[in-house]
Protein backbone atom coordinates (compact mmCIF):
# COMPACT_ATOMS: atom_id res chain seq x y z
CA UNK A 1 0.00 0.00 0.00
CA UNK A 2 1.05 3.26 -0.96
CA UNK A 3 1.42 6.14 1.78
CA UNK A 4 -1.03 7.84 0.02
CA UNK A 5 -3.49 4.95 -0.11
CA UNK A 6 -2.84 4.16 3.77
CA UNK A 7 -3.64 8.31 4.26
CA UNK A 8 -6.82 7.54 2.36
CA UNK A 9 -7.41 4.52 4.23
CA UNK A 10 -7.18 6.43 7.70
CA UNK A 11 -8.86 9.49 6.69
CA UNK A 12 -12.00 7.56 5.49
CA UNK A 13 -12.27 5.75 9.02
CA UNK A 14 -12.59 9.28 10.98
CA UNK A 15 -13.23 11.85 9.03
CA UNK A 16 -16.36 12.27 6.27
CA UNK A 17 -16.62 12.97 3.26
CA UNK A 18 -18.35 16.21 2.40
CA UNK A 19 -21.84 15.75 -0.09
CA UNK A 20 -21.03 12.09 -0.23
CA UNK A 21 -22.29 8.46 0.42
CA UNK A 22 -19.02 7.63 2.39
CA UNK A 23 -18.62 4.25 0.87
CA UNK A 24 -18.89 5.80 -2.47
CA UNK A 25 -16.72 8.86 -1.95
CA UNK A 26 -14.10 9.88 -4.35
CA UNK A 27 -10.96 11.31 -2.66
CA UNK A 28 -9.23 14.85 -4.49
CA UNK A 29 -6.02 12.23 -4.94
CA UNK A 30 -3.79 15.24 -5.81
CA UNK A 31 -0.19 15.09 -4.56
CA UNK A 32 1.17 17.87 -5.90
CA UNK A 33 0.27 20.60 -8.28
CA UNK A 34 1.49 23.49 -10.04
CA UNK A 35 -0.85 26.46 -12.27
CA UNK A 36 -2.83 24.64 -14.09
CA UNK A 37 -1.91 21.10 -13.79
CA UNK A 38 -2.39 18.55 -11.18
CA UNK A 39 -0.20 15.38 -10.71
CA UNK A 40 -2.30 12.66 -9.01
CA UNK A 41 -1.08 9.58 -6.32
CA UNK A 42 -0.92 7.01 -9.68
CA UNK A 43 0.96 9.32 -11.27
CA UNK A 44 -1.29 10.97 -13.94
CA UNK A 45 -1.10 14.81 -14.95
CA UNK A 46 -4.33 16.42 -15.18
CA UNK A 47 -5.71 20.06 -16.29
CA UNK A 48 -7.66 21.04 -13.79
CA UNK A 49 -10.63 22.77 -15.78
CA UNK A 50 -12.44 22.90 -12.37
CA UNK A 51 -10.17 25.16 -10.40
CA UNK A 52 -10.48 22.42 -7.45
CA UNK A 53 -14.04 23.56 -6.48
CA UNK A 54 -14.31 26.96 -7.94
CA UNK A 55 -11.95 28.04 -5.96
CA UNK A 56 -7.82 27.80 -7.25
CA UNK A 57 -8.26 31.31 -8.99
CA UNK A 58 -4.06 32.34 -9.25
CA UNK A 59 -3.78 28.49 -9.86
CA UNK A 60 -1.70 26.02 -7.82
CA UNK A 61 1.52 25.93 -5.95
CA UNK A 62 1.46 30.21 -6.70
CA UNK A 63 5.07 31.52 -5.19
CA UNK A 64 3.65 34.81 -4.25
CA UNK A 65 1.11 33.38 -2.06
CA UNK A 66 3.36 30.96 -0.79
CA UNK A 67 5.87 33.66 0.53
CA UNK A 68 2.76 35.85 1.95
CA UNK A 69 1.80 32.75 4.05
CA UNK A 70 5.56 32.20 5.24
CA UNK A 71 5.71 35.53 5.92
CA UNK A 72 2.18 35.67 8.19
CA UNK A 73 3.89 33.10 9.55
CA UNK A 74 6.55 34.71 10.89
CA UNK A 75 4.45 36.36 13.80
CA UNK A 76 1.30 34.28 14.03
CA UNK A 77 -1.43 35.94 15.98
CA UNK A 78 -4.31 34.48 17.72
CA UNK A 79 -7.62 36.06 15.97
CA UNK A 80 -9.87 37.93 18.17
CA UNK A 81 -13.16 39.96 16.32
CA UNK A 82 -11.84 43.47 16.90
CA UNK A 83 -8.09 42.50 16.11
CA UNK A 84 -6.43 45.88 14.66
CA UNK A 85 -4.36 44.57 11.92
CA UNK A 86 -2.41 45.33 8.85
CA UNK A 87 -3.16 42.81 6.74
CA UNK A 88 -7.25 43.05 7.12
CA UNK A 89 -6.75 46.83 6.90
CA UNK A 90 -5.14 46.19 3.45
CA UNK A 91 -7.25 43.84 2.89
CA UNK A 92 -10.14 46.24 3.91
CA UNK A 93 -8.73 48.37 0.96
CA UNK A 94 -8.41 46.47 -1.59
CA UNK A 95 -12.33 45.04 -1.07
CA UNK A 96 -13.31 49.20 -1.27
CA UNK A 97 -11.13 49.45 -4.10
CA UNK A 98 -12.47 46.91 -6.45
CA UNK A 99 -16.12 46.56 -5.46
CA UNK A 100 -18.00 48.40 -7.88
CA UNK A 101 -19.35 52.25 -6.48
CA UNK A 102 -19.96 53.10 -2.76
CA UNK A 103 -19.70 49.40 -1.53
CA UNK A 104 -16.68 50.34 0.39
CA UNK A 105 -17.26 48.81 4.18
CA UNK A 106 -17.10 44.55 4.08
CA UNK A 107 -18.15 42.33 7.18
CA UNK A 108 -15.70 39.42 6.76
CA UNK A 109 -16.99 35.87 7.64
CA UNK A 110 -14.77 31.98 6.84
CA UNK A 111 -16.61 31.13 4.03
CA UNK A 112 -19.66 31.81 1.29
CA UNK A 113 -22.25 30.53 3.38
CA UNK A 114 -21.55 32.49 6.22
CA UNK A 115 -21.09 35.16 4.20
CA UNK A 116 -25.11 35.49 2.63
CA UNK A 117 -26.54 34.63 5.98
CA UNK A 118 -24.45 37.74 7.42
CA UNK A 119 -26.03 39.48 4.20
CA UNK A 120 -29.43 38.53 4.61
CA UNK A 121 -29.19 39.53 8.63
CA UNK A 122 -28.25 42.48 7.48
CA UNK A 123 -31.21 42.95 4.74
CA UNK A 124 -33.56 42.00 8.06
CA UNK A 125 -31.65 44.39 10.42
CA UNK A 126 -32.03 47.21 7.63
CA UNK A 127 -35.52 46.79 6.77
CA UNK A 128 -37.47 45.21 9.19
CA UNK A 129 -39.03 42.73 6.84
CA UNK A 130 -38.37 38.97 7.35
CA UNK A 131 -38.75 37.13 3.58
CA UNK A 132 -36.06 36.61 1.12
CA UNK A 133 -36.47 35.88 -2.64
CA UNK A 134 -33.67 33.93 -4.56
CA UNK A 135 -34.00 31.48 -7.76
CA UNK A 136 -34.85 28.27 -8.19
CA UNK A 137 -31.70 27.21 -9.67
CA UNK A 138 -29.46 28.80 -7.21
CA UNK A 139 -27.34 27.44 -4.86
CA UNK A 140 -25.61 29.79 -1.74
CA UNK A 141 -24.16 27.40 0.66
CA UNK A 142 -25.32 24.59 2.92
CA UNK A 143 -26.26 26.01 6.31
CA UNK A 144 -29.30 24.83 7.50
CA UNK A 145 -30.80 28.29 6.64
CA UNK A 146 -29.73 28.94 3.07
CA UNK A 147 -30.41 25.34 1.94
CA UNK A 148 -33.80 26.40 2.49
CA UNK A 149 -33.83 29.69 0.69
CA UNK A 150 -31.89 28.77 -2.13
CA UNK A 151 -33.20 26.46 -4.97
CA UNK A 152 -30.82 23.98 -5.43
CA UNK A 153 -32.16 20.05 -4.95
CA UNK A 154 -29.58 19.49 -1.89
CA UNK A 155 -32.28 21.60 -0.01
CA UNK A 156 -35.07 18.89 0.05
CA UNK A 157 -34.44 17.14 3.26
CA UNK A 158 -34.59 20.47 4.95
CA UNK A 159 -37.19 22.26 3.27
CA UNK A 160 -39.86 23.96 5.45
CA UNK A 161 -37.19 24.98 8.39
CA UNK A 162 -36.92 28.70 8.24
CA UNK A 163 -39.93 31.00 6.94
CA UNK A 164 -40.05 33.67 4.67
CA UNK A 165 -38.70 31.66 1.52
CA UNK A 166 -39.86 33.05 -1.98
CA UNK A 167 -38.50 31.60 -5.14
CA UNK A 168 -38.80 32.80 -8.82
CA UNK A 169 -37.75 31.20 -12.29
CA UNK A 170 -34.04 31.57 -13.44
CA UNK A 171 -33.97 33.76 -17.13
CA UNK A 172 -33.38 29.81 -18.35
CA UNK A 173 -34.83 27.71 -20.31
CA UNK A 174 -32.56 27.42 -23.11
CA UNK A 175 -32.21 30.81 -24.99
CA UNK A 176 -31.32 33.42 -22.16
CA UNK A 177 -35.02 33.62 -20.82
CA UNK A 178 -36.36 36.15 -23.81
CA UNK A 179 -39.57 34.16 -24.15
CA UNK A 180 -40.69 33.99 -20.17
CA UNK A 181 -39.90 37.93 -18.93
CA UNK A 182 -39.12 36.15 -15.40
CA UNK A 183 -38.02 39.77 -14.09
CA UNK A 184 -42.31 40.87 -14.84
CA UNK A 185 -42.82 37.42 -12.63
CA UNK A 186 -40.62 38.92 -10.06
CA UNK A 187 -42.66 42.30 -9.77
CA UNK A 188 -46.45 39.84 -9.65
CA UNK A 189 -44.29 37.94 -7.26
CA UNK A 190 -43.31 40.58 -4.89
CA UNK A 191 -46.83 42.24 -5.04
CA UNK A 192 -49.23 39.10 -4.60
CA UNK A 193 -46.33 38.41 -1.24
CA UNK A 194 -46.67 42.25 -0.30
CA UNK A 195 -43.41 44.10 -0.51
CA UNK A 196 -43.28 45.70 3.07
CA UNK A 197 -42.69 41.88 4.12
CA UNK A 198 -39.68 41.32 1.89
CA UNK A 199 -36.42 42.23 2.97
CA UNK A 200 -34.20 41.15 0.00
CA UNK A 201 -33.67 39.80 -3.33
CA UNK A 202 -30.42 37.23 -3.17
CA UNK A 203 -29.48 36.34 -6.72
CA UNK A 204 -25.75 34.56 -7.62
CA UNK A 205 -24.23 37.16 -10.10
CA UNK A 206 -24.02 34.62 -12.91
CA UNK A 207 -25.54 31.13 -11.46
CA UNK A 208 -22.28 28.67 -11.29
CA UNK A 209 -22.89 24.59 -10.26
CA UNK A 210 -26.66 24.87 -11.77
CA UNK A 211 -25.28 25.75 -14.78
CA UNK A 212 -24.26 28.68 -15.71
CA UNK A 213 -27.04 30.35 -16.49
CA UNK A 214 -25.72 34.41 -17.97
CA UNK A 215 -29.22 36.71 -17.82
CA UNK A 216 -30.06 39.18 -20.75
CA UNK A 217 -28.55 42.53 -20.28
CA UNK A 218 -31.19 44.43 -18.90
CA UNK A 219 -32.23 41.86 -16.08
CA UNK A 220 -30.22 43.47 -13.14
CA UNK A 221 -31.00 46.83 -14.05
CA UNK A 222 -34.57 45.96 -13.91
CA UNK A 223 -34.48 44.22 -10.53
CA UNK A 224 -32.27 46.61 -9.36
CA UNK A 225 -35.15 48.76 -10.48
CA UNK A 226 -38.00 46.79 -8.79
CA UNK A 227 -36.26 46.70 -5.46
CA UNK A 228 -35.28 50.72 -5.67
CA UNK A 229 -39.52 51.16 -6.23
CA UNK A 230 -39.95 48.30 -3.35
CA UNK A 231 -37.59 49.02 -0.76
CA UNK A 232 -36.03 45.61 -1.04
CA UNK A 233 -32.26 45.15 -0.03
CA UNK A 234 -30.52 43.54 -3.57
CA UNK A 235 -27.46 40.96 -2.88
CA UNK A 236 -25.05 39.76 -5.24
CA UNK A 237 -23.50 36.50 -4.16
CA UNK A 238 -20.05 36.35 -6.25
CA UNK A 239 -18.75 33.50 -4.55
CA UNK A 240 -18.65 31.64 -7.48
CA UNK A 241 -18.79 34.59 -10.41
CA UNK A 242 -16.60 37.02 -8.37
CA UNK A 243 -12.66 37.51 -8.64
CA UNK A 244 -11.79 37.25 -12.20
CA UNK A 245 -13.81 34.06 -12.90
CA UNK A 246 -15.89 36.36 -15.53
CA UNK A 247 -13.05 38.23 -16.33
CA UNK A 248 -14.27 41.16 -14.16
CA UNK A 249 -13.81 41.43 -10.29
CA UNK A 250 -17.38 40.91 -10.01
CA UNK A 251 -19.88 38.93 -12.65
CA UNK A 252 -22.47 42.15 -11.84
CA UNK A 253 -19.73 44.71 -13.16
CA UNK A 254 -20.94 43.15 -16.58
CA UNK A 255 -24.37 44.53 -16.26
CA UNK A 256 -23.99 48.47 -14.95
CA UNK A 257 -25.76 47.56 -11.33
CA UNK A 258 -24.75 48.42 -7.77
CA UNK A 259 -26.25 46.33 -5.48
CA UNK A 260 -26.74 47.14 -2.10
CA UNK A 261 -24.34 43.84 -1.06
CA UNK A 262 -21.87 41.42 -2.81
CA UNK A 263 -21.09 38.67 -1.05
CA UNK A 264 -17.60 36.85 -1.75
CA UNK A 265 -15.04 33.59 -1.04
CA UNK A 266 -13.64 30.60 -2.67
CA UNK A 267 -11.23 32.58 -5.30
CA UNK A 268 -10.51 35.50 -3.08
CA UNK A 269 -8.01 33.25 -1.25
CA UNK A 270 -7.30 30.73 -4.20
CA UNK A 271 -8.35 28.54 -2.08
CA UNK A 272 -5.23 28.72 0.22
CA UNK A 273 -7.26 29.85 2.65
CA UNK A 274 -10.71 29.38 4.33
CA UNK A 275 -12.38 33.90 3.95
CA UNK A 276 -15.47 35.57 2.57
CA UNK A 277 -17.14 38.30 3.51
CA UNK A 278 -20.10 40.66 2.88
CA UNK A 279 -19.21 44.26 1.36
CA UNK A 280 -22.03 46.43 1.91
CA UNK A 281 -22.88 50.44 0.40
CA UNK A 282 -22.64 53.78 2.18
CA UNK A 283 -25.97 54.29 3.34
CA UNK A 284 -26.05 50.67 5.03
CA UNK A 285 -22.65 51.50 6.70
CA UNK A 286 -24.17 54.16 7.81
CA UNK A 287 -27.20 52.83 9.34
CA UNK A 288 -24.86 50.74 11.67
CA UNK A 289 -23.02 53.83 12.91
CA UNK A 290 -25.40 53.95 15.33
CA UNK A 291 -27.60 50.65 15.38
CA UNK A 292 -25.99 47.52 16.68
CA UNK A 293 -24.61 45.24 14.14
CA UNK A 294 -25.47 41.54 15.06
CA UNK A 295 -23.22 39.36 13.53
CA UNK A 296 -19.96 38.26 14.83
CA UNK A 297 -17.21 35.24 14.06
CA UNK A 298 -14.68 34.23 16.42
CA UNK A 299 -12.21 33.73 13.68
CA UNK A 300 -13.38 37.47 12.25
CA UNK A 301 -11.06 38.87 9.64
CA UNK A 302 -8.44 36.31 10.80
CA UNK A 303 -4.83 37.64 9.46
CA UNK A 304 -3.21 34.68 8.06
CA UNK A 305 -6.50 34.34 5.55
CA UNK A 306 -6.33 38.48 4.94
CA UNK A 307 -2.91 38.04 4.29
CA UNK A 308 -3.75 34.93 1.86
CA UNK A 309 -5.82 36.97 0.30
CA UNK A 310 -3.91 40.16 -0.09
CA UNK A 311 -1.06 38.15 -2.16
CA UNK A 312 -4.04 36.79 -4.57
CA UNK A 313 -5.40 40.07 -5.11
CA UNK A 314 -2.16 41.92 -5.82
CA UNK A 315 -1.36 38.15 -7.92
CA UNK A 316 -4.37 39.20 -10.07
CA UNK A 317 -3.24 42.29 -10.68
CA UNK A 318 0.28 41.85 -11.36
CA UNK A 319 -0.37 39.05 -14.08
CA UNK A 320 -3.34 40.80 -15.28
CA UNK A 321 -5.30 38.02 -14.80
CA UNK A 322 -8.69 39.55 -15.29
CA UNK A 323 -7.33 40.05 -18.99
CA UNK A 324 -6.46 36.59 -19.63
CA UNK A 325 -9.58 35.48 -17.78
CA UNK A 326 -11.36 37.59 -20.60
CA UNK A 327 -9.12 36.29 -23.74
CA UNK A 328 -8.85 32.83 -22.52
CA UNK A 329 -12.55 33.08 -22.01
CA UNK A 330 -13.51 34.08 -25.81
CA UNK A 331 -10.99 31.55 -26.72
CA UNK A 332 -12.83 28.92 -24.76
CA UNK A 333 -16.56 30.29 -26.38
CA UNK A 334 -15.07 29.87 -29.73
CA UNK A 335 -13.71 26.42 -29.18
CA UNK A 336 -17.14 24.68 -27.77
CA UNK A 337 -19.65 27.00 -29.81
CA UNK A 338 -17.40 24.99 -32.58
CA UNK A 339 -17.92 21.32 -31.44
CA UNK A 340 -21.17 22.36 -30.92
CA UNK A 341 -21.62 22.44 -34.49
CA UNK A 342 -20.53 18.64 -35.01
CA UNK A 343 -21.87 17.32 -31.69
CA UNK A 344 -25.48 16.10 -31.74
CA UNK A 345 -25.67 16.04 -27.62
CA UNK A 346 -24.67 19.31 -27.05
CA UNK A 347 -27.96 21.44 -26.96
CA UNK A 348 -26.22 24.90 -26.00
CA UNK A 349 -23.10 26.38 -25.11
CA UNK A 350 -23.17 29.31 -22.47
CA UNK A 351 -19.97 31.17 -21.59
CA UNK A 352 -18.84 34.22 -19.70
CA UNK A 353 -14.81 34.48 -19.24
CA UNK A 354 -13.61 31.63 -17.78
CA UNK A 355 -16.82 30.45 -16.51
CA UNK A 356 -18.44 27.81 -19.35
CA UNK A 357 -20.82 24.98 -19.40
CA UNK A 358 -22.08 23.18 -22.66
CA UNK A 359 -25.65 21.39 -21.71
CA UNK A 360 -26.47 18.10 -23.00
CA UNK A 361 -29.30 17.47 -24.92
CA UNK A 362 -30.17 14.93 -23.08
CA UNK A 363 -29.24 14.56 -19.24
CA UNK A 364 -29.78 10.99 -18.66
CA UNK A 365 -27.67 9.98 -21.22
CA UNK A 366 -24.89 9.30 -19.14
CA UNK A 367 -24.82 9.29 -15.38
CA UNK A 368 -22.60 12.64 -13.79
CA UNK A 369 -20.49 10.59 -11.87
CA UNK A 370 -19.55 7.84 -14.97
CA UNK A 371 -19.05 10.68 -17.44
CA UNK A 372 -16.34 12.95 -14.90
CA UNK A 373 -14.59 9.80 -14.25
CA UNK A 374 -14.20 9.33 -18.18
CA UNK A 375 -12.84 13.40 -18.52
CA UNK A 376 -10.86 12.13 -15.60
CA UNK A 377 -9.30 9.41 -17.35
CA UNK A 378 -8.85 11.15 -20.19
CA UNK A 379 -7.01 13.61 -18.39
CA UNK A 380 -9.05 16.40 -17.59
CA UNK A 381 -10.85 17.13 -14.26
CA UNK A 382 -14.07 19.41 -14.70
CA UNK A 383 -17.78 19.55 -12.87
CA UNK A 384 -20.87 17.28 -14.17
CA UNK A 385 -24.02 17.94 -12.68
CA UNK A 386 -27.36 18.02 -13.85
CA UNK A 387 -26.96 17.40 -17.67
CA UNK A 388 -24.26 20.40 -17.47
CA UNK A 389 -20.75 20.27 -18.21
CA UNK A 390 -18.71 23.35 -15.96
CA UNK A 391 -15.76 24.53 -17.03
CA UNK A 392 -13.99 26.69 -14.90
CA UNK A 393 -9.98 26.61 -15.24
CA UNK A 394 -7.70 29.02 -13.38
CA UNK A 395 -7.15 32.72 -14.56
CA UNK A 396 -3.60 32.25 -14.94
CA UNK A 397 -4.57 29.02 -18.06
CA UNK A 398 -2.51 29.56 -21.17
CA UNK A 399 -3.47 29.55 -24.57
CA UNK A 400 -1.81 25.94 -24.95
CA UNK A 401 -3.39 24.42 -21.88
CA UNK A 402 -6.52 25.49 -22.67
CA UNK A 403 -6.34 23.91 -26.46
CA UNK A 404 -5.40 21.10 -24.78
CA UNK A 405 -7.71 20.51 -22.08
CA UNK A 406 -10.23 21.24 -24.75
CA UNK A 407 -8.76 18.51 -26.89
CA UNK A 408 -8.99 15.88 -24.18
CA UNK A 409 -12.83 17.10 -23.26
CA UNK A 410 -13.73 16.87 -27.20
CA UNK A 411 -12.16 13.39 -27.40
CA UNK A 412 -14.94 12.33 -24.28
CA UNK A 413 -17.62 13.95 -26.07
CA UNK A 414 -17.43 11.94 -29.05
CA UNK A 415 -16.83 8.85 -27.73
CA UNK A 416 -20.10 9.83 -26.14
CA UNK A 417 -21.77 10.31 -29.21
CA UNK A 418 -20.61 7.68 -30.68
CA UNK A 419 -22.34 5.72 -27.44
CA UNK A 420 -18.52 4.31 -26.58
CA UNK A 421 -18.82 5.03 -23.05
N1 LIG B 1 -22.63 30.79 -3.02
C1 LIG B 1 -22.29 30.19 -4.19
C2 LIG B 1 -22.75 30.80 -5.47
C3 LIG B 1 -21.52 29.02 -4.19
O1 LIG B 1 -21.21 28.42 -5.34
C4 LIG B 1 -21.10 28.49 -2.94
C5 LIG B 1 -20.29 27.26 -2.88
O2 LIG B 1 -20.19 26.49 -3.79
C6 LIG B 1 -21.49 29.15 -1.76
C7 LIG B 1 -22.23 30.29 -1.83
C8 LIG B 1 -21.08 28.59 -0.42
O3 LIG B 1 -19.74 28.84 -0.17
P1 LIG B 1 -18.97 28.01 0.97
O4 LIG B 1 -18.89 26.61 0.50
O5 LIG B 1 -17.65 28.71 1.07
O6 LIG B 1 -19.77 28.14 2.22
Amino acid sequence: MSLFDDLKARQRKHLFYPWSVQEEATPWSVVDAKGVWLTTDDGREVLDFNSAIFNASVGHGHEGVRQAMLKACESPKVAHPNLVDEQKVLLAENLARIAPGDLNKTFLTLGGAEANENAIKIARMLTGRYKVVTRYRSYHGSTIALSNYAGDSRRIPFDGTVTGVVRFPDPYPRGSGQEIDTVRLLEEIIEVEGPQTISCVLLEGITGSNGVLIPPKDYWIRIRELCDHYGIMLIADEVLSGFGRTGKWFAIDHFDVLPDMITFAKGVTGGYAPLGGVIVREHIAKHFEKNRLLCGLTHYGHPFSCAVANAVIQAIESEGLLENATKRGEELGVLLRDMQESNSNIAEVRSIGLLAAIELENKNIVEASHLKKQFLDAGVYLTVRSGNVIFSPPLCISSDELQEGFRRVKQVLEKLVEKKI
